[in-house]
């Protein structure tokens, strides 16, 4: 479904990417391991169109999106991806429910929609009561919630979450990720899951990993598709 082919980026004479083939799946959970500075990020913000490749092709549901304008690649990035990064991101302004909601207004949904459907996906995600409240008056992992939940309100097909736990204790960490997949499960977006956590990453279908902008191909524990 998401699936890039031969994909190099460099910054100067660093290859962050030197050849990268990767195949994502609809509804796939996927981890992406590798030492720090192997080309996770690159890899993700490249399969994603927030970077630019020097090489190579993308294809979303069998169109090539690596050529597109600028434009057309943030309207995709905003309607058909969702993010998740490792420190949440949300605009410490608004309230939990607002964070949420952005994605929706921006997308053309009406105040009241976006709301409703913001709060329930908050309360989802567990944190039913705590709408109204500002990123400052959640814990970690609530505020990680809530970015789960942005990332997934407008329904994309691929969901890209860099070292989401990054931020979090153990345990928490693998709840949120829990949190993430079940959501994504119930509306069939893959997620791809950039961690540094071997444990966390054991326990997914899947795991890819990329060593010196290489993916490791004994690694990759996909279950053929027939
Ligand atoms: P990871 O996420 O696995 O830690 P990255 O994709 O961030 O790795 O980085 C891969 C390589 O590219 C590293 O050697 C890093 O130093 C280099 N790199 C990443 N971003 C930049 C940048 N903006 N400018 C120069 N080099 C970069
Ligand atoms: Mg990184």
């Amino acid at each position: 479904m998401l699936s890039g082919r031969g994909l190099v980026k460099r910054y100067g004479r660093q290859h962050a990417l030197a050849g990268v083939d990767i195949d994502i799946h609809t509804g796939e959970v996927l981890a992406i391991v590798g030492p720090s500075g192997s080309g996770k990020t690159s890899l993700l913000h490249v399969l994603a169109g927030i970077l630019r490749a020097e090489e190579g092709q993308i294809s979303l549901a069998g169109q090539r999106i690596d050529r597109l304008s600028e434009t057309r690649r943030s309207e995709l990035r905003r309607t058909e991806f969702g993010f998740v990064f490792q420190q949440g991101l949300l605009v410490m302004e608004l309230t939990a429910e607002e964070n949420v909601a952005l994605p929706l207004l921006l997308g053309g949904s009406s105040r009241p929609e976006a709301i409703s459907s913001a709060r329930d996906w908050l309360g989802r995600l567990g944190l039913a009561g705590k709408e109204r409240r500002r990123p400052g008056e959640l814990s970690g992992g609530e505020a990680q919630r809530v970015a789960i939940a942005r990332a997934i309100a407008h329904r994309p097909k691929v969901i890209f979450a860099d070292e989401p736990t990054g931020a979090l204790d153990t345990r928490t960490g693998h709840a949120t990720v829990g949190a993430l997949i079940d959501s994504a499960a119930s509306t069939g977006a893959a997620v791809i899951i950039v961690t540094h956590d071997r444990e966390l990453a054991a326990g997914l279908p899947r795991t890819v990993s990329i060593r010196d902008g290489r993916i490791e191909p004994a690694r990759d524990t996909a279950v053929p598709v027939a």
